[in-house]
């Protein structure tokens, strides 16, 4: 059993590490922060706070085979849950942040629940560390004021938020009424980490422009009366390694080879999009250019199909209408070029796990991301880890972090239709040897920054912290 003393790492995230399921077995949650996070936490013999919305709070000692680190749940009321999670987080902050300001929706109430949930797991921290020197790792949106709350009952702690969305520009971040008490919560972090520097430049401005009286900033360090904040990029990235072994797999190969049976794909060109059923996405900008493209290079009937994974996510009405919008277009565009036993786009509306996705990965001839704004895009650092033999090819959208990331992608312009339908077609016809030369920068690049060197980079920052 861990010994408790020796922790010095506390991670806090909205999200459980580990699902408790009906019968009480714990299941690990997929993704990328949790595979390399675990690891850490394991061996940090550290403390990883998350929410639950059980009645009690409760801790458990976990992985559940070896058990090493405490997951300690903190109860929120299903009221409070739905005005801090579905409301200020998701209905406010995810559309204000991927400056799409007209789905913005906002409620005073949302906003006293995010004060009151931050409040919480503030509270959890506090009583974790116990009056111990230890550093306190935030994850993301939900928790934009925990900090500021654990620095006035803890100053001694050592705080770092990862932002894990854009940043917008301070036009757009004007929408934000609560936008000083946001930007003094994120100052009490000693290090605030971004995806990349352009959202890392937007929040420094934004700041220099609503706290000037309040603050002092010299290069990438903001200074406020109680203290410093070092602001940074942290791209995020993927275990390469893993997707690496994953699509060189017995299993991937079957599975796509089934996969294109099934669905008519054999000897043709295969493109493909993974994406959440997302607005931000910009899924019906990729479908607009493939119709285009369709209609202006009819030779590629036939020849090209492309897979257009879409996996249903949240459930409120703008989701659901951004569901039939995209359903909608996909008909329009299969009855328009559908020919004999092909048709352009396959469309699947269900989620893949990581093992399918490599397969998939593997055999695509092209990747599109359409995103109109994205924190970093992980599907794209997948597809490049994936691409073993060296065939594919990556169209990545300007507004996604990976294109100011990642090398050897082609950057192209969601909003530029005419543009993109070109660029498909001219990513088709490239000749082998640019298109091996450029995924191998890719994949270089990723192999060299994977997210085990992302998470040991943010750590070793923040023990430099004084
Ligand atoms: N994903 C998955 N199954 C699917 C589609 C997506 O497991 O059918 C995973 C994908 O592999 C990636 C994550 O969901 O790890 C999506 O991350 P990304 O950064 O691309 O976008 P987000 O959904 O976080 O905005």
């Amino acid at each position: 059993m861990a010994s408790r003393r020796k922790s010095s790492l506390i991670v806090v995230s909205n999200r459980e590490p580990y699902t408790i399921k009906r019968d009480g077995r714990l299941e690990k949650t997929v993704g990328g922060l949790v595979s390399a996070l675990d690891p850490v936490m394991c061996s940090a013999r550290g403390v990883w706070i998350a929410s639950t919305r059980a009645r009690r709070g409760m801790k458990v000692e976990v992985p559940p085979e070896a058990p090493s680190y405490t997951m300690r749940l903190v109860p929120v009321s299903t009221k409070d849950f739905e005005d801090y999670y579905d409301g200020y987080s998701n209905s406010f902050l995810w559309p204000l942040c991927h400056i799409t300001l007209d789905r913005v929706y906002l409620r005073d109430r949302y906003w006293e629940s995010y004060k009151r949930v931050n409040q919480l797991f503030a509270e959890a921290v506090v009583e974790e560390a116990d009056g111990r020197k230890m550093f306190v790792w935030l994850q993301d949106y939900h928790l934009a004021l925990c900090a500021d709350y654990i620095k006035e009952k803890n100053p001694g702690l050592k705080l770092s938020l990862f932002w894990h969305i854009p940043w917008p520009p301070y036009d757009v971040f004007r929408a934000c009424p609560h936008r000083r008490e946001v930007l003094r919560g994120l100052l009490a972090n000693d290090l605030l980490g971004f995806q990349i520097e352009a959202f890392t430049r937007n929040f420094l401005r934004c700041v220099e422009l609503e706290l000037k009286d309040e603050v002092r900033i010299e290069g990438d360090m903001i200074y406020t009366e109680r203290g410093k904040t070092r602001v940074s990029a942290f791209p995020i990235s993927i275990d390469y390694g893993w997707f690496e072994e994953a699509a060189t797999s017995s299993r991937a190969e079957r599975f796509l080879r089934r996969f294109k049976r099934e669905r008519n794909l054999e000897g043709r060109l295969i493109g493909l999009s993974v994406d959440r059923l997302d607005y931000t996405k910009g899924i019906i900008r990729g479908l607009s250019a493939l119709e285009l493209f369709f209609e202006k290079y009819p030779e590629f009937k036939r020849r090209f199909s492309f897979i257009q994974i879409a996996v249903p996510t949240r459930v409120s009405e703008t989701y659901l209408g951004y569901m039939e919008t995209v359903r909608r277009k996909v008909y329009t565009i299969n009855s328009r070029f559908a020919t004999g036993d092909w048709r352009p786009i396959e469309y699947i509306e269900k989620k893949f796990t990581h093992q399918e996705l490599a397969g998939l990965y593997r055999g695509a001839d092209l990747l599109m991301i359409s995103s109109v704004y994205d924190g970093m895009n992980l599907v794209a650092k997948e597809y490049i880890a994936s691409q073993v033999d060296l065939t594919g090819i990556v169209l990545v959208s300007l507004f996604a972090g990976v294109s100011e990331d990642v090398p050897g992608v082609i950057t192209i312009n969601p909003y530029a239709t005419e543009n993109y339908a070109d660029t498909i077609k001219m990513a088709l016809e490239i000749d082998d040897r640019e298109k091996q030369r450029l995924i191998k920068k890719a994949r270089g690049y990723i192999r060299r920054k994977d997210i085990y060197r992302w998470v040991s980079g943010i750590l070793r920052e923040i023990r430099r912290i004084r």
